[in-house]
């Protein structure tokens, strides 16, 4: 073998092992006792978990303005310190553009400096006769099996209901995935401006401008469309309870409905809009925080399966410079949240310490599932024979204060400062390269491999 990790307690979605792992030309080879070694890494006392997959980043999205602070470079080595060894980010096609184009922008953006392995989703803005009877199956056919549709940000990114239910139509033809944003967008664009018209222009008002009703309607329509075109559909970052019935009421029914939650909604609630000195500022995206309460919801579903995923939505703007472009009105904040660094320990502190669930549950949730439904499985997402050596060795005693000083993302705070979380990764390898070890970026800017991703496996 190239390598060995020794001694290490082997956990996959339904598995907890001790045993070696044998790495060859960056794959699994081995799993069992005394293998040995050219290189040799002692795990003992920790365990080993499946890289993480977060299926959902904007490195470098132009938005409200300005461009979020992580670029492909820094978003992806922080990514790796956390624990994580693929992203799938979202290429956004323009009014006028083919989504080549819109994919090549993205990739270009990518290139030489992701350092880790990551996807694109493409986001449909115009639906063309071209890009609904050519460019979905070119996309499929490039790797790209998962389609975005707005249903919120009327004037940008927002589409109507026609584009919507075609999109579903191709998918399932094409064996892709739709993913929304499931907001009312035309509610929404009314609420804002009657709000800022009114001089209601505090933090506050942008959760207040995007109820959650707003939000169960969304999704309830797009389960509806998705289930008339025979599709499944996948709904991203899903905050409300209101919303989770919906999703919750068409599982229960047999339907293929998919969603997920991003740690933000587990640990926050619209008491933070509120905070002083603006610091209310770093909450605002979109969807917002919800009340004090809908959090255990959130927790439920991922505890009961109606929720399937815990990725980020990784946009982080920084509190000087861009968050205060909103100062004197909260329609002009820019929507977004660091996340992609602390959401491994976060879901494993809160989650697994606290015994909300088990640790096979919560490699689930942050790895094997992102994997299985975006068709990157079983290359990755698991440990197995074959599978790509992209592993975390992880220290379930380690304590780290996720405070700035601490982490790697290139945005000047830290929504988590205020927590300690006990267990941590101390080593990232990917393909078998460790990329990370004790919280040093050790891999090579620009080493991430794009991945053509298969069809969707539900
Ligand atoms: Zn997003």
């Amino acid at each position: 073998m190239d390598t060995v990790i020794r001694n290490g307690i082997i956990v996959t979605a339904t598995d907890r092992y001790e045993a070696d792992i044998g790495i060859e030309k960056g794959k699994i080879a081995a799993l069992g006792r005394d293998l040995d070694g050219t290189e040799t890494i002692d795990a003992q006392g920790n365990y080993v978990f499946p890289g993480a997959i977060d299926m959902h980043t904007h490195f470098e999205l132009p938005f409200m303005g300005t461009v979020a602070a992580d670029d492909f470079e820094t978003g992806s080595i922080a990514a790796a310190c956390g624990g994580t060894t693929t992203f799938i980010d979202f290429a956004i096609q323009g009014e006028g553009e083919s989504l080549h184009q819109a994919l090549e922008t993205w990739m270009n953006r990518a290139k030489g400096k992701a350092a880790i392995d990551y996807g694109f989703h493409v986001a449909i803005g115009d639906m063309t006769d071209e890009v609904m009877n050519v460019e979905m199956a070119e996309m499929a056919e490039r790797g790209i099996t998962s389609f975005k549709v707005f249903m919120a940000y009327k004037g940008t990114f927002m589409v109507d209901d026609e584009t919507l239910f075609k999109s579903l139509l191709k998918a399932r033809e094409l064996g892709a995935l739709i993913m929304v944003h499931a907001e009312n967008g035309d509610v929404l664009h009314y609420l804002i401006n009657k709000h800022v018209a009114e001089g209601k222009k505090e933090p506050i008002w942008h959760a207040r401008s995007h109820p959650p009703e707003a939000e169960a309607e969304a999704a309830g329509r797009a389960i509806i469309l998705a289930g008339l075109a025979s599709a499944p559909i996948y709904i991203v970052h899903l905050s409300a309870a209101e919303a989770l019935e919906k999703v919750k009421e068409a599982r229960d029914k047999g339907q293929p409905v998919l969603a997920e939650t991003c740690p933000q909604y587990l640990f926050f609630n619209t008491a933070h809009y509120e905070l002083p000195n603006f610091e209310g500022a770093k909450y605002v995206m979109s969807p917002p925080l919800r009340d004090k309460g809908n959090e255990e919801f959130l927790w439920q579903g991922l505890i009961s399966g109606h929720l399937q995923v815990v990725a980020t939505d990784h946009c982080p703007f920084n509190f000087v410079g861009q968050k205060d472009m909103g100062r004197d009105d909260f329609s002009k904040i820019p929507n977004g949240m660091p996340g992609v660094e602390t959401r491994v320990p976060l879901i494993y502190h809160f989650g697994v310490n606290e015994g909300r669930f088990s640790i096979n549950r919560f490699v689930e949730l942050v790895s094997t599932n992102p994997a299985r439904i975006y068709g990157l499985a079983p290359q990755k997402g698991t440990i197995s024979i074959g599978a790509d050596a992209d592993l975390v060795i992880f220290d379930p005693q380690k304590e780290v204060r996720l405070s700035v000083e601490n982490l790697h993302m290139n945005v000047d705070h830290s929504p988590y400062d205020h927590i300690t979380v006990r267990g941590y990764p101390v080593l990232t390898m990917q393909r078998g390269k460790i990329i990370v070890r004790d919280g040093q970026f050790l891999g090579e800017v620009g080493a991430g491999q794009f991945l053509r991703r298969s069809r969707t496996l539900l």
